[in-house]
């Protein structure tokens, strides 16, 4: 019996490479080579016809068994080898929880930025919204329409650095009132922090550094208001017991004007190196706005009155940190950076 012979040897050839195999693409390409249209099992059976029906009947019954088998042996490689996928993918993106955690440094506020932040909250928290301008200013903003005219000596005073085309890095944020002015009708109540370029550099001189401007106008607006809202934001910054002095000053955007001084945080008053002695600290100036840069922005001096104050936020950053050389604070050396680490 050829065939009987035939289908076992297959059988056998079958198990033997199924039993080899060890990819899903293996087992696939054994079972089409046995299984398939064109496979061997077909193949043999092709010399069926030539057979009496009790050999065809026998024969059938015989190839549809070994094909079962080769079948089950099939599935059962096909699962095995699954699994082991499995177990070597899960084997490899193993979580070692052992493993001690890459070290990740926390990032911190910049204490000028902590203390811009600070004082914008103190103002907001009264009213006031955030104004901004652009650093690259306009003369005419800058100084013309503040009152400061091409001889003004301030021009000088303030050493500006000049742009190619035309226009200047500001020197204060005051043009921000002038903006806002000419754009909005009052009542207005603004705060513009942003930077200022000026031709210094010093241990208490930066050619770049942080201000903070404020303007409010509205009907019957008072100096005493001026006073009022400079106190309580002194207070928030520096504790309830600070003292304030206004001293009469001069600036051409106001009149009257004023420089406001806090007692000493160094010394307490009795007189220091931070102090020149003296027990006061300047802080800010401010004023009334004037008549004449009312005008200039169409605003109705007799309807309205208005303050204005500035101040440098370094300034307060190095007092209430303590810090003595303002270019520290510029130099982006990480060992001072590090220190302010959890002040906000
Ligand atoms: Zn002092």
């Amino acid at each position: 019996m050829g065939l009987k012979e035939d289908l076992k040897t297959l059988k056998e050839e079958a198990k033997r490479s199924l039993e080899k195999a060890e990819t899903l693409e293996t087992l696939n390409e054994i079972r089409v080579s046995f299984l398939g249209k064109k496979g061997k099992l077909k193949n043999i059976l092709k010399s069926l016809g030539k057979l009496s029906p009790e050999e065809r009947k026998e024969i059938g019954q015989l190839a549809n068994s070994i094909k079962d088998e080769i079948e089950k042996i099939l599935r059962e490689k096909t699962e095995l080898i699954k699994k082991q996928l499995l177990e070597n993918q899960l084997k490899e993106k193993k979580i070692d929880i052992t493993l001690p955690p890459a070290w990740i440094e926390s990032g911190s506020s910049h204490p000028v930025i902590s203390t811009l932040i600070e004082i914008s909250e103190i103002f907001i928290s009264m009213g006031f919204s955030v104004a901004e301008g652009p650093e690259i200013e306009e003369e005419k903003y800058n100084f013309d329409m503040l009152n400061i005219p091409p001889d003004h000596p301030a021009r000088d005073m303030q050493d500006t650095f000049f742009l190619n085309n035309g226009k200047i890095l500001r020197t204060h944020t005051s043009p921000v009132q002038i903006r806002t002015m000419l754009k909005n009708k009052p009542p207005i109540a603004i705060i513009a922090p942003g930077r200022v370029y000026r031709k210094d550099a010093d241990p208490t001189h930066s050619p770049m550094f942080h201000q903070i401007e404020g303007l409010l106008v509205d009907r019957n607006v008072t100096f005493r208001d001026l006073k009022g809202i400079l106190k309580i934001f002194l207070e928030s910054i520096f504790g309830k017991n600070v003292k304030i002095r206004f001293r009469p000053s001069y600036f051409p955007f106001t009149e009257p004007s004023a420089e406001v001084d806090i007692g000493c945080t160094v010394c307490g008053g009795s007189g220091c190196r931070v102090c020149k002695d003296t027990g006061w600290l300047e802080i800010l100036g401010c004023g009334m706005v004037d008549i004449q840069v009312f005008k200039d922005v169409g605003i109705d001096p007799e309807e309205y009155t208005g303050f204005a104050f500035g101040l440098g936020i370094e300034r307060i950053a190095m007092l209430k940190y303590r810090i003595t050389d303002i270019r520290l604070l510029f130099t982006g050396d990480m060992r001072f950076n590090r220190q302010f680490k959890g002040i906000r």
